[in-house]
């Protein structure tokens, strides 16, 4: 585009092409189709958008989760920018990138979230990571690959290591991680024709209980769901270093293993971290309840990124995609909003349920009910839940993008 023409145009750019950047960005595109003075951008570092709650399937090669950019932006008034971004001025008004910047009115941040490490020693530097879609592949490789040494191996004690499959960190994403993990190896042991026995699958969680925001009762449950399928829970364990051979856990022992996934926590990119734009716990930028950034009412954030808080409790949504969905939505009426001179919609949270994946046609959850009644579920159930609600984004995605279709 050239200077002259960039200059006349009110440019809204949202940063992320995840669960709650792409939502925004299609709404936007949707509402303001008739404002030929608005341009709406679109970056990202990847040329498509990770279905992320799925990447757990994608690591034991059961599913495709990257959906093209350029099927969800066809025919939409989006300038797709694959470019990653370095920092960001918001008093100039500016995102860099590594070559060139991009230049905004509004801005949304849905960046997402990274693994933390905490500074365990070892770690960054030998755990396997399930945060992008490289991350899946490789340990979708690895494993395979480890199948097939294992074949071969005829010493028990080195068999044994090679098919230690260890999870460290307890909450939704490692559950769903140790599940998937006791299914393939499963299926590992009879494709590779190596014992069952010989394999093992290890969760350690440094807390008492899995996935603890759920409450004891389903915590309960999806112990003895992932027991039942020959997962070892260790919790109360904290994992205290990591070698390429090895973890030491807080209870005097040390596991051999050539396969350890961290999934103990997240925490936000160092892209704001010269603190111009405030943030908060774990690096989340501060919003109103607008979702706005503090001290830029035309910067947004959204998602993982955005300390957005419930009204209710006081306390900070989840970084979970159903609320980077629904912040996705909000922003985008908001940005409507100011533009077309209206006031803007403080954030609620709605929650409408959770579900944790067990692997199979094994779920656990719970659902809201009209009049403040929930239900919780095991089984079959959950898992036809859980599948419609990740069939639902593909719908709305679908419907917003017109003619798009997953292979
Ligand atoms: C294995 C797994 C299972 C999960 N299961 C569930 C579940 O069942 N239910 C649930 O609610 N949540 C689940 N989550 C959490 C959920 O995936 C996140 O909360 C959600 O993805 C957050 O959405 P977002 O839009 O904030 O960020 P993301 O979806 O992470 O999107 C961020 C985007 O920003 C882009 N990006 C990042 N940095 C840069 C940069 N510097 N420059 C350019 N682009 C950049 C990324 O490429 C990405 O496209 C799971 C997470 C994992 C890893």
């Amino acid at each position: 585009m050239k200077k002259q023409q960039y200059e006349k145009l009110r440019h809204i750019v949202v940063v992320g092409a995840g669960y709650g950047g792409i939502t925004a960005v299609l709404r936007l595109a949707k509402k303001l189709r008739h404002q030929n003075e608005v341009q709406i951008h679109l970056v990202d570092k990847n040329s498509y958008h990770l279905l992320k709650t799925q990447l757990h399937e994608a690591a034991v090669g059961k599913r495709e989760v990257a959906i093209p950019i350029e099927h969800l932006l066809r025919r939409r008034r989006i300038l797709f920018h694959l470019e990653k971004v370095k920092s960001i001025d918001p008093d100039q008004q500016i995102i860099h990138f590594q070559k060139g910047h991009l230049a905004f009115d509004f801005l949304v941040l849905a960046l997402g979230s990274k693994t933390n490490f905490y500074g365990i020693p070892g770690l960054k530097e030998h755990a396997f990571t399930l945060e992008t879609l490289t991350d899946a592949q490789r340990i979708h490789e690895h494993i395979a690959r480890n199948c097939a040494l294992a074949a071969s191996e005829p010493e028990s004690k080195r068999r044994k290591n090679l098919l230690r499959f260890i999870v460290g960190g307890g909450g939704l994403t490692g559950v769903e991680v140790a599940a998937e993990f006791a299914d393939l190896v499963v299926k590992c042991t009879i494709d590779y024709r190596v014992s069952l026995a010989d394999a093992e699958i290890v969760l350690i969680e440094a807390g008492q209980h899995l996935v603890p925001h759920l409450g004891e009762a389903l915590s309960a449950k999806i112990s003895k769901e992932l027991s039942a399928k020959g997962v070892s829970i260790m919790s109360g364990t904290k994992v205290l270093a990591l070698t390429a051979d090895a973890v030491t856990l807080s209870s005097n022992m040390t596991l051999e293993t050539k396969t350890f996934v961290w999934t103990g926590g997240v925490h936000i990119a160092d892209i704001f971290q010269d603190k111009k734009i405030k943030t908060g716990r774990l690096g989340r930028i501060r919003v109103d309840a607008c979702l706005r950034a503090e001290n830029y009412p035309f910067i947004y954030a959204i998602g993982d990124n955005a300390l957005a808080m419930n009204p209710e409790t006081g306390q900070p949504v989840p970084t979970a995609a159903q609320f980077a969905l629904q912040q996705g939505r909000l922003v985008a009426d908001n940005i409507y909003a100011y533009i077309t001179g209206k006031s803007c919609k403080p954030y609620a949270p709605r929650v409408i349920g959770e579900v944790v994946s067990l692997g199979g046609h094994l779920a656990v959850g719970w659902m809201a009910l009209p009049l403040l009644k929930k239900i919780t579920f095991v089984g079959f159930l959950g898992s036809l839940i859980k599948a419609a609600i990740q069939r639902k984004h593909i719908l709305l995605l679908r419907k917003e993008s017109r003619n798009w279709s997953m292979r």
